[in-house]
């Protein structure tokens, strides 16, 4: 339950005025998620295995000879749910995303952020793929921290090598994927089926896109929500007090600490949120 904050000079107002992931020198404030479990946790795993396994799937699916779903836009034609686009159909394709986005704004009012917490694709790839091949190689926060402390040994460098390198792996299948889903998959394959010189250009769109997942996935991470995704940035105007959300309340306090049995006199700190 919601206490008052009992720091007589915290601002009210200074627990908006600060992100959390950029320290007072503007530099980046790198975040270490501690490993959780629970309910929801298991939930959202198993929620996310079907997910990614459509995701894949997508391109692979053809209907009618037509791939069932397709974002070409280097030649303005749209497969979706198997009904094809055309450059002509503009008008409906616009209809379309405008009821999308209207839905997408009244559902987050009412039920918060459970997209981004359960199904877009940035948090299925970040929480439910990279994260947990960072924490079997690396191990939990405290270890990920120290191992990055520490100076370079022949321990941090077969983790740090062997984490790029599957992390490479996985940001190469993810830019093959999004260029099926743009292209096409028969396309794809006729480019990693001939030499690069044959199709110069379908090459570089590969490279490019698997570079930018790496990128994203093993250091952008979070700040992808922060400052890019157009949706993470309206989330102030789409929520209000009667939307569902996760969140520290912060006339609860700062800083956000275990509060110790024997402190003589404690200095004004925030809710210990570490009770799992
Ligand atoms: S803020 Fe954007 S990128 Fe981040 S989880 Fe939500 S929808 Fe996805």
């Amino acid at each position: 339950m919601a206490k008052k904050n009992q720091n007589p000079h915290l601002n009210p107002e200074s627990f908006r005025d600060a992100l959390a992931t950029v320290k007072e020198d503007g530099k980046r404030n790198w975040v270490y998620p501690k490993k959780v479990s629970g309910y929801f946790y298991r939930y959202r795993t198993y929620l996310s295995w079907v997910l990614l396994a459509i995701l894949f799937a997508g391109p692979f699916i053809q209907v009618n000879g037509r791939p069932y779903m397709l974002f070409n836009i280097f030649e303005r034609k749209f497969i979706i749910f198997g009904a094809a686009f055309w450059p002509q159909d503009t008008h409906l394709l616009i209809f379309l995303l405008l009821i999308f986005f209207v839905f997408i704004i009244l559902f987050t009012v009412v039920f918060g952020r459970v997209w981004c917490g359960w199904a877009c694709p940035q948090t299925l790839f970040m929480e439910m793929v990279f994260r947990k091949i960072e924490y079997l190689i690396e191990g939990d926060a405290n270890q990920q921290r120290t191992l990055n402390e520490s100076p370079w040994n022949a321990e941090k460098v077969i983790k740090k090598g062997l984490k790029i390198s599957v992390f490479a792996l996985i940001s190469l299948m993810i830019g093959h994927l999004v260029m099926a889903y743009l292209i096409g998959i028969d396309q794809v394959k006729e480019i990693v089926s001939k030499p690069p010189t044959e199709n110069m250009a379908g090459f570089i769109g590969l490279v490019a896109f698997s570079g930018i997942f790496m990128l994203v996935f093993s250091w952008f991470r979070e700040q992808a929500c922060l400052v890019v995704c157009p949706y993470g940035r309206l989330q102030g105007v789409l929520l209000d007090n009667n939307s569902i959300n996760v969140l520290y309340d912060y006339v609860r306090g700062e800083p956000r600490t275990p509060i110790r049995k024997n402190e003589v006199a404690p200095a004004p700190k925030g809710d210990c949120i570490d009770c799992g």
